[in-house]
């Protein structure tokens, strides 16, 4: 079917928009990975109604043997590829954008909604969803739930799979349901349902049930993972809970569309002082970052002296993100400058922020933590004010968005962007880590280290120039060596950016072939023809994930 029928087909059945401008194509050709890949064309769905008319309609033509799926976007930011697809792509930001429910515990919200206009609503009534990304200013919600975001407080209220109570799913087949936690009660009378949500728990559960060691086994022990289906969040044999939501969540689009989400939250302390810690060397970092952990903070970030560098190097930028004047922002960076004049650029900087409901007790907390680190005799600095701890976490939040600038003509390659393992093997881990890295193939490597240090999750990204011969396949092996070291430490190779079209290849590695199977059968129970955006999640294909890396 040429594409244009296929535009002027589904013009004809939804309300929203459907576009082939050339514009659009190219403009969701890409996300922030490192792949390009053009989509056949667009739609903007209006409504719920829209998003079922659109599945309804590729799967009746994928039953009449079209060459069809289709991929759900929200802001795109995703880093893996997740959004990207070469048949149809929806986009809910252009009008699936509202939170149609704000209350003092909960809001219900379309996928559309960028976070930065979720947070003020929901702050109205006293809450916020903490397990933002560091992305918070350009991600939406759709994207944050199908990815299982995770960010600076993931550290002490974990990812977004805790947060996402209840949701509105349209399923492969065009039905639609609403999906919540359920009792053993409510599970049984859900598998009764003669509808496709009654065949789709029936099947999931028995699943989960024959399975349920393996399963378990599989379940990574670090605190943060993104990578597979969360099958271990499902189903809890000793309750007999069944929470599907919490398999949807991170799923990246690939089991049912989401159309809506009733979000919780916490309410934020109202308190918070920050104790900054300048490190030289990774070699400590290993007893570092437990003994700091022990003081409770609630978020532990870090950057490296490279994303220092640029971050001073693109200071008009930084100041303009942070607001307020330029002169009194420019003495606040004196001693950052002074720091690079004078060569004593910090290998790592750390950010460990305390919060609590009082001044008094988090000063205390910060002051008690900042004694404790004299022992390992490095330069601390106590921030004084909000704005102080401010320009930490935008250097922090920043970090990614500097790299991206493409500096000198690289770019960045998020390949190795998003590893954990546990604390207590950092000691361990680093040394190997950086053994990789003094490699004379990777000495070409440019690259910066951020991440939630808390959790032991690094966000390494490479700069490269990508026209340089050979440089896909260093990448390649870049990935190979250092996944085989994650897992090696029982780490996850994604914590929280999720598998994509750049990670998906690798899951066997992370999982064995028991489980990998049981990724497919789950995938076959929800979308058994295969509609929903392919090659993610399952049924990766390395040669053509790598056959799209964006040269441009
Ligand atoms: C500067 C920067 C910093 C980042 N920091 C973080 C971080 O700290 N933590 C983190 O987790 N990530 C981070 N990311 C990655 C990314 O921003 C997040 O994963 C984000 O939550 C993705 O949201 P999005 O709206 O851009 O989703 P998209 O990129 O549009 O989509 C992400 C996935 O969700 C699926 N999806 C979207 N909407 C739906 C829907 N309605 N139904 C079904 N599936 C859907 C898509 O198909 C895709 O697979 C960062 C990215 C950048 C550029």
């Amino acid at each position: 079917m040429k594409t244009e029928e296929l535009r002027d087909e589904i013009k004809k059945i939804i309300e929203g928009d459907v576009s082939l401008e050339e514009a659009d194509i190219e403009h969701y050709a890409r996300d922030t990975s490192l792949f390009y890949v053009r989509p056949r064309l667009v739609v903007f769905p209006k409504h719920k109604d829209d998003v079922q008319k659109l599945v309804q309609f590729v799967a009746d033509k994928k039953a009449n043997g079209e060459d069809i799926t289709l991929t759900a976007r929200a802001a795109g930011t995703c880093m893996t590829g997740g959004p990207l697809t070469e048949s149809i792509v929806f986009d809910a930001t252009k009008y699936m954008n509202h939170v149609t429910e704000v209350t003092d515990t909960y809001a219900v919200s379309e996928p559309g909604v960028f976070y930065r206009d979720f947070e003020p609503k929901t702050l109205e009534k006293g809450w916020i969803m903490p397990s933002y990304p560091a992305s918070r200013e350009l991600a939406a919600i759709g994207g944050i739930i199908c990815n299982n975001s995770g960010g600076e407080k993931t550290l002490v209220y974990g990812k977004t799979e805790n947060f996402v109570k209840e949701m509105e799913v349209v399923y492969a087949n065009g039905e639609t349901d609403t999906l919540k936690s359920l009792t053993k009660e409510e599970l049984e009378a859900k598998m009764k349902e003669q509808n496709e949500g009654g065949r789709i728990h029936r099947e999931l559960y028995e699943l989960i049930n024959a399975n349920y060691d393996t399963i378990m086994q599989a379940k990574p022990t670090v605190s943060k993972n993104s990578s597979g289906y969360l099958l271990w969040n499902v189903y809890n044999k000793e309750t007999g809970t069944f929470n599907m939501p919490k398999l949807i969540t991170g799923s990246q689009g690939t089991l049912a569309m989401m159309t809506r989400a009733t979000i919780t939250g916490i309410v934020p302390k109202k308190h918070r002082r920050m104790l900054v810690v300048f490190i030289p060397s990774t070699a400590r970092l290993g007893e570092i970052v437990p003994a700091l952990l022990k003081h409770e903070p609630e978020t532990m970030e870090s950057y490296d002296d490279h994303t220092f560098k640029m971050a001073l190097k693109f200071f008009k930028d930084i100041a303009i993100r942070m607001g307020g004047s330029f002169v009194s922002l420019g003495l606040s960076f004196l001693p950052e400058f002074w720091m690079v004049l004078t060569g004593g650029v910090p290998k790592i900087i750390l950010m460990a922020e305390f919060a609590g409901d009082s001044e008094e007790e988090v000063t205390a907390q910060r002051d008690k933590a900042y004694e404790d680190m004299k022992q390992f005799n490095l330069r601390m600095r106590k921030t004084q004010s909000d704005q102080e701890s401010k320009k930490y976490w935008t250097f922090r939040r920043e970090s990614f968005a500097l790299l991206r600038k493409r500096l000198q003509g690289l770019r960045t390659a998020p390949v190795i962007d998003d590893i954990c393992v546990h604390p207590r093997d950092l000691p361990e881990f680093l040394p190997k880590l950086e053994t990789i890295f003094a490699q004379p193939k990777y000495s070409s490597l440019i690259y910066t280290v951020a991440g939630h240090m808390g959790d032991a999750n690094f966000h390494i990204v490479p700069l490269v120039n990508i026209h340089e011969e050979g440089i896909v396949q260093t990448l390649h092996q870049l990935m190979d060596e250092v996944y085989g070291l994650v897992v090696e430490y029982k780490g996850s190779i994604s914590a929280e950016h999720n598998d994509g079209l750049l990670r998906t290849p690798y899951l066997p590695k992370m999982f064995n072939q028991e489980t990998i199977t049981l990724f497919e059968k789950v995938k076959d129970i929800f979308d058994p023809k295969g509609i929903f955006n392919p090659r993610k999640k399952v049924h990766g294909d390395m040669e053509y994930s790598f056959s799209k890396v964006d040269r441009k």
